[in-house]
C-alpha cells in the first residue's frame, strides 16, 4: 500500500531469501581495479551488482577470501 515501503526494503537473495549485506568487493572494470561495497548474500556469497555498473560492460568480481 504505501509505496515508499520499496525504498526501504533491504535487497534479498533469489536463492537464499536471505538478506544482503554490504561487503567490501574488488572488482575489475576497464582495466582497472576497484573495491567498492558491493551487496552481498552472507549465505552463498553472490554478489549483487548494480545494473548501471554492470550494463554493457565486462565487469569482473573477485570473490574476496574471508578470513586473514
Ligand atoms: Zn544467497
Amino acid at each position: 500500500m504505501n509505496e515508499d515501503k520499496n525504498y526501504n526494503m533491504p535487497w534479498l537473495c533469489d536463492k537464499c531469501k536471505r538478506e544482503l549485506v554490504l561487503k567490501k568487493v574488488k572488482v575489475r572494470y576497464l582495466e582497472g581495479n576497484f573495491e567498492v561495497d558491493l551487496p552481498k548474500c552472507p549465505e552463498c556469497n553472490m554478489v549483487f551488482i548494480d545494473e548501471e555498473m554492470a550494463v554493457g560492460k565486462m565487469l569482473e568480481v573477485e570473490k574476496e577470501l574471508e578470513g586473514k
